[in-house]
């Protein structure tokens, strides 16, 4: 589903990106791990093109990342994004935040949007706040609305950058918990987190980045029972 090879990105001098070679089948579930500064917000970013790339080839589905224009614009509506902080439209009802997009970029007719939106609510357990403001919201439940919204445009793919770092700890389960069904329902999905809990339940597989490098690319079992670098094993000697 994402096949990126020989990545390289710079920020000026900094190399925050260093030959990635990275392939994810439809359906895998990818946790990646690594210390802040790594690359792996980065990494996310360039997959639908937020952050350009100075070397090498993205491709989902098999189509290369289109650089600009309407091509780029039909791309990233396959893929969904879901950061640390929400961005909902604070003057739109959590009902309109999830119907908007299908109806400004799919076309998608107003019964049908509100009808889908209902639908995608119910599904992250929210539905009986369709009618509320964001603000009028927990954070766990914005963050539940913001993952609704992504899923409105059928996206192929999710990547989810740290989204329950900014919740409070009450909050990361009602979350992760919606996360942890999207990924049995088959999502392809990278998930960049700090929560272990999730990464050993979910993942089908572990990224580990340092100094923009996959550093190890394995199971979660093998990753959290036996990493075999020292970086991986210092990351987690500090975490767990
Ligand atoms: P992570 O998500 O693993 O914490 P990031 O991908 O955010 O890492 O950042 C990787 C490195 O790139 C860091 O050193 C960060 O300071 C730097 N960086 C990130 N975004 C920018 C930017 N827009 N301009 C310059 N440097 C950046
Ligand atoms: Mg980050």
């Amino acid at each position: 589903m994402i096949s990126m090879t020989g990545v390289n990105k710079h920020y000026g001098d900094l190399h925050v990106l260093k030959d990635i070679e990275l392939e994810i089948p439809t359906g895998q579930v990818v946790v990646m791990l690594g210390p802040s500064g790594s690359g792996k917000s980065t990494l996310c970013r360039t997959i639908n093109r937020l952050e350009p790339i100075d070397r090498g080839a993205i491709t989902i589905d098999g189509v290369p990342v289109p650089a600009e224009g309407r091509a780029l614009a039909r791309l990233r509506s396959d893929v969904g994004m879901v950061f640390q902080s929400f961005n909902l439209f604070s003057h739109k009802t959590v009902l309109e935040n999830v119907m908007l997009a299908p109806m400004k970029v799919r076309g998608i007719d107003k019964v049908k949007a509100k009808e889908r939106a209902h639908a995608l609510l119910e599904r992250v357990g929210i539905d009986s706040q369709a009618d509320k403001y964001p603000a009028q919201l927990s954070g766990g439940q914005q963050q539940r609305v913001a993952i609704a919204r992504s899923l409105a445009m059928d996206p192929k793919v999710m990547l989810f950058d740290e989204p329950t770092s900014a919740l409070d700890p009450e909050m990361v389960n009602e979350v992760l918990d919606v996360m942890v069904n999207l990924a049995k329902e088959g999502m392809t999905m990278i998930v960049v987190t700090h929560e272990m809990g999730f990464a050993r339940k979910a993942a089908d597989r572990i990224i580990f980045m340092a100094d923009g490098s996959i550093i190890e690319d394995t199971d979660p079992d093998t990753f959290f029972t036996a990493p075999e670098s020292d970086r991986a094993k210092d990351f987690l000697g500090k975490i767990l």
